[in-house]
């Protein structure tokens, strides 16, 4: 009798912390969407400081939300841009290109095209001529010049990533010496620095975009992708909302980034966008299929190559030009 006394008073015990740890739980998780919606809000205004701190408050909150990574990520760099236009270092794609004594055979397996795809970020003096990231990321105006001269020179043929992946369906075939040249993470000088070189040499490429800082000082606003994009110079595609490493991401927050990104665009663009970047060239098997089931073509890797096939439009290699080649190092990694 007493044993069933106390076993039943043991359930209600267990019962009642249950329902408090429940209480305690839904309590907290309010909270923290509280928190999350006043950043979201103060974010929407301009306020990145306020809204990086209440993101992160409502993090510490519900540290099980990864959802808030994301949107802290996102903060961070608008911060980052507000506070000095010239400050944006840690959000680029590098590269180790090999060295011109060791780079990979041109040879080409039968279902393969030679088609090199430059890949570039800032083309602005370079602010921080002294560090070596700096450096790499930075190619001047004058030197974008020069490189397209050479290609323009040499025969080159520009192509967007739609007639790359036409040539690889056997729809169309390409004129020699096609190459692609692709800039990340939509900066503003791309529209003030390469858009005018591209118009002066009559160059297609590609620029893929982070659709959440669109606007914001250190980055390309709609009107000016608008613009380019009508130009049919410029492809755009899509790098994220947010441009966070995906691989930290929880899947619900990786699909809102691919599949978000692609929405963002074609709302603005009113025409499907094909093409994806990675993230600092960081991928996994969920991630490629997320782009794959958003419906993007292909998505652009930072794996170094010039040969491109059909199976692997979901990893392109690319080139990345570092702002201390010289001309003939850049000539040398395009020549089949
Ligand atoms: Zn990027």
């Amino acid at each position: 009798m007493v044993f069933k006394k106390r076993r039943r008073n043991l359930k209600i015990i267990l019962l009642t912390v249950l329902i408090v740890l429940i209480a305690v739980l839904g309590w907290l998780y309010y909270q923290s969407e509280q928190l999350k919606s006043r950043a979201d809000s103060l974010l929407k205004y301009g306020d990145a400081v306020n809204a990086l701190a209440s993101y992160k408050k409502a993090q510490s909150i519900f540290p099980l939300r990864w959802d808030l990574s994301a949107d802290i990520s996102g903060a961070q760099l608008v911060l980052k841009s507000n506070q000095d236009y010239d400050q944006i270092s840690e959000f680029a794609e590098l590269q180790e290109p090999p060295p011109l004594s060791n780079l990979p055979s041109a040879h080409l397996a039968p279902n393969e095209l030679f088609v090199p795809v430059l890949m570039y970020h800032h083309i602005r003096k370079n602010p921080m001529p002294n560090n070596a990231v700096w450096a790499a990321l930075n190619v001047s105006p004058d030197q974008l010049d020069q490189q397209l001269l050479y290609l323009s020179l040499h025969n080159y043929n520009t192509i967007t990533l739609d007639e790359l992946s036409d040539a690889l369906d056997g729809k169309i075939s390409l004129l020699p010496n096609s190459i692609v040249i692709t800039f990340d993470d939509g900066y503003r000088n791309f529209y003030d620095n390469a858009f005018p070189l591209l118009k002066k040499y009559h160059m297609k490429s590609v620029q893929f975009v982070i659709t959440q800082v669109v606007g914001i000082p250190a980055y390309l606003t709609w009107d000016q992708i608008i613009e380019m994009d009508r130009s049919g110079l410029v492809e755009v595609g899509a790098h994220t909302r947010h441009h966070p490493n995906l691989p930290d991401l929880s899947q619900s927050a990786i699909i809102d980034e691919i599949k978000g990104s692609k929405m963002d665009l074609e709302q603005h663009l009113k025409h499907p966008v094909n093409w994806f970047a990675y993230p600092y060239g960081s991928y996994s098997p969920f991630i490629m299929q997320t782009v794959k089931d958003a419906g993007f073509k292909g998505a652009a890797s930072t794996v170094y190559g010039t040969n491109q096939r059909k199976n692997n439009l979901y990893l392109f290699p690319r080139i990345m030009v570092d702002g201390r080649f010289s001309l003939d190092n850049i000539a040398r990694r395009i020549q089949k």
